[in-house]
């Protein structure tokens, strides 16, 4: 097939975007395989560590802590806020970080690095790969998905794998053409050593926000890729679900 023929079938997925993440990091490129076997020209994107709220937590844990001091005092002072942001500069001096380190602790998400790919993708669908908690059908979708996605939309797809558990492919409200893809996966807590070495960082998160758990669940837990694998969520059953699910997403949203 030439690749005039694909040109509607591009798609571009990023990983690395919640280090944590692991089984969705895996993931991305055996869909990759799976979906460019089909005739999709898929380009697989990794973001690099350093962009990552993990980073942060241990290599320049003095930022996580300067924004928690930031947020349980001078919340929504505009004055109090551009010091802060001064303060990430002077923590990044080459400028290439800090305004990626700043979505990730303010929204947990690197947005500026993926505005630079929606700009060299231009007309591409990009899908991010993210794992969540795997919980089986009876639960409500609200349990699951709270905060960021609103299910009632017609903006989600929702699908599952084998035994029942959730997965979900949404649109980010906030970048055109972009789309979360959620699957479902189990966790463990982070090493003992990270844990201690990570432990003024999560006394201070824990202090600082009304929902510390939001920020923690990526610095204290991590996907655990053996326990998934044995409750068949990361093998070739779950690559098609979630290579069907793309599909439906993208080509549904390209009809509109
Ligand atoms: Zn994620």
């Amino acid at each position: 097939m030439s690749l005039t023929m694909l040109e509607n079938g591009n798609l571009v997925f990023v990983r690395g975007i919640h280090p944590n993440e692991v089984s969705a990091f895996s993931l991305a490129i055996d869909v990759a395989k799976f979906l460019r076997q089909r005739g999709y020209d898929v380009s697989l994107e990794t973001l690099p560590y350093s962009y990552s709220l993990n980073y942060l937590a241990d290599h320049e844990p003095g930022v996580i802590l300067k924004y928690c001091r930031f947020m349980k005092t001078t919340r929504y002072e505009k004055a109090r806020r551009r010091e802060f942001e001064e303060e990430l500069r002077r923590a990044d001096p080459s400028g290439d970080f800090s305004e990626i380190w700043e979505w990730n602790l303010s929204h947990r998400l690197p947005q500026p690095a993926i505005r630079k790919l929606r700009e060299e993708y231009k007309g591409s669908p990009i899908i991010e790969f993210h794992n969540r908690r795997a919980l089986r059908s009876g639960h409500r979708f609200s349990d699951i998905f709270s905060d960021d996605i609103n299910p009632s939309t017609d903006e989600a797809i929702f699908f599952t794998v084998d035994d029942g558990h959730y997965g979900i492919i949404s649109k980010d409200a906030k970048i055109e053409n972009c789309y979360f893809l959620e699957i479902p996966s189990f966790y463990r807590r982070v090493p003992r050593e990270v844990l201690i070495r990570r432990k003024k960082v999560f006394g201070a998160v824990k202090g600082s926000f009304e929902h510390p758990h939001a920020f923690l669940d990526y610095l204290e837990y991590v996907v655990d890729f053996k326990k998934s694998q044995r409750r068949g969520l990361t093998g070739q059953k779950m690559v098609e679900k979630l290579a069907e699910a793309i599909e439906e997403m993208v080509t549904k949203n390209g009809k509109k």
